[in-house]
């Protein structure tokens, strides 16, 4: 089977948050297992230079039209652990990827878009014809749409087409006229059975497009699929419940090869490969703990480290990622924070609180996003802190496992589907205690996230034993990609079954 991804990022060479970890992640576990697996991307110029010499072409020509006019683009490739990576490199007047940023540019959606449409003429260039085309998210769901109304009859054949849904929240809703520019018909797209909104009548919805033309959809969670179809789905609920038959939630896993606390290069203090005794783990933390302090200016303590290591984004709940930093600080913890601002509206409260707190002994904080510092964060700290308002999966509170870093989290999505925190008031029966790995809360307000800071207080300083018993589950647990990566085969093997009905017109 031949797996080709359609995507914008990858870790760790060109990443922003969990996409890039996910298809990193699952695209190396496809492939122990023997699946061929592809992955396109754009060839953005100012993330890719590491890897700049290790590349080769593979064209020089390949034409994407776009508005009436004709582009040339190269198509670059290379091998990463076994996979093949493939970048769009265009020679297109608005160097759509010669940018700063990977996304937040004024001109996304035309950017993605010709992305998009360049993957399958691509495919339609070369002459290859993968078994299945895995889309994610908005930025490149509208491969589905393309390939039933103009690729496949440009001699395009595949076999199933999935998309994964990261995060409802972006769904690339525009005026029509972006997909005419890429070759779509645009009356035809407009109406309400196809990607006409479902708001903004005027408009198409780029990943309503994807859901209605995607053999399967999976989502990155069990209960974020269940969120999306009640009332998470930012106005795709109904349709969503319409197409439940193709909808799956499956649980992302991590790269546990990468995250791996015992050879992460990054660590100047890698954990014991085998230990017997917490006491060896704890040891590796505190000399972590140790190099960190140093490096950022922390006081040297043995109080207990609180970390976020998030983007900064309403999403996350920025007000409650506050609350609780401030929270720990008062009750004599150190609190770091690494958060990448990428709503320009939040900047002013996070830097005015980090000038409240810039010459505290115990807290530093860092605005940018910085791959080496997270991980040396997640080795350091005791806790993390993931208040988000909806989250559709979340890595970081298993990468925080990984490192045996407990954390504090919002009963939501995939955070409750990974965290296990009984609440004997609500469920019966309750889950014996020794299943508990950390800590959750169910109203999402400072006060809600300021009473899971004080339970976490009262465990580590006043039962050791529960404590210990946390961290010895975190680490013990697979949080590897194994499992996922068979659901996700069993998906696209049902995917190339349920294409024969949608082919038909
Ligand atoms: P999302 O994809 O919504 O941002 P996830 O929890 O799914 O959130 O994935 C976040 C990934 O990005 C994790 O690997 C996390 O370590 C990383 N990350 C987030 N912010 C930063 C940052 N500022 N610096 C370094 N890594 C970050």
């Amino acid at each position: 089977m031949h797996i080709f991804h359609i995507v914008t990022e990858f870790s760790p060479l060109i990443k922003v948050g969990g996409l890039g970890d996910v298809v990193q992640g699952l695209s190396s576990s496809l492939q122990k297992k023997g699946i061929k697996v592809s992955i396109f991307l754009p060839f953005y110029t100012h993330f890719l230079s590491a890897i700049k010499r290790e590349l080769s072409l593979v064209t020089t020509s390949l034409k994407v039209m776009e508005n009436g006019t004709t582009y040339t683009n190269r198509v670059w490739s290379t091998k990463l652990a076994n996979l093949e990576l493939l970048f769009l490199d265009p020679n297109h007047p608005k160097h759509y990827f010669k940018r700063r940023q990977i996304y937040g540019e004024t001109d996304d959606l035309s950017r993605f878009l010709y992305f998009s449409r360049a993957a399958l003429d691509y495919l339609v260039h070369a002459k290859h014809h993968p078994d299945i085309l895995h889309l994610h998210d908005w930025l490149t769901g509208i491969c589905a749409p393309l390939y039933f109304e103009v690729h496949r009859f440009l001699g395009l054949e595949v076999n199933g087409i999935i998309t994964t849904l990261h995060n409802l929240l972006y769904q690339g809703v525009c005026h029509p006229k972006y997909l005419a520019h890429i070759g779509l018909r645009r009356e035809d797209l407009l109406s309400q059975s196809k990607l006409g909104d479902n708001k903004k009548t005027h408009r198409v919805n780029i990943l309503k497009g994807a859901i209605v033309y995607s053999d399967k959809i999976s989502t990155v969670s069990p209960s974020y699929c269940q969120e999306i179809q009640e009332n998470k789905g930012f106005g795709l609920e109904s349709l969503l419940r319409t197409h439940r038959k193709k909808l799956f939630g499956i649980l992302n896993g991590i790269d546990t090869d990468y995250w791996n606390p015992a050879i992460d290069p990054y660590l100047p203090y890698p954990y014991p490969k085998k230990w017997d005794s917490l006491h060896q783990i704890y040891q590796a933390k505190q000399k972590n703990r140790q190099v960190l302090a140093k490096q950022v200016g922390l006081s040297s303590s043995s109080r207990p480290l609180l970390c976020s290591i998030t983007r900064i984004a309403k999403q996350k709940g920025p007000k409650l990622i506050l609350a609780g930093l401030e929270k720990a600080l008062q009750s004599g913890w150190q609190v770091a924070l690494l958060g990448s601002i990428v709503e320009k509206n939040l900047q002013a409260p996070f830097k005015k609180f980090r000038d409240k707190y810039k010459n505290h002994p115990h807290a530093f904080f860092f605005f940018g996003f910085n791959e080496k510092l997270s991980h040396l964060l997640f080795a350091a700290s005791d806790c993390i802190l993931i208040p988000s308002c909806f989250e559709p999966c979340g890595l970081t509170q298993m990468i925080a496992f990984r490192y045996g870093t407990i954390p504090i989290a919002h009963r939501v999505g995939g955070l409750k589907d990974t965290i296990v925190d009984p609440d004997c008031s609500t469920s019966s029966p309750c889950t014996p205690k020794k299943e508990k790995n950390g800590y959750l809360f169910s109203t999402f307000s400072p006060s809600g996230v300021q009473e899971a800071i004080e339970r976490v207080e009262k465990t580590f300083h006043e039962d050791r034993k529960q404590w210990d018993s946390m961290i010895q589950l975190s680490l013990r647990t697979d949080w590897s990609w194994n499992k996922a990566a068979n659901q996700y085969l069993e998906l696209y093997h049902s995917a190339q079954l349920s294409i024969s009905h949608l082919r038909k017109d």
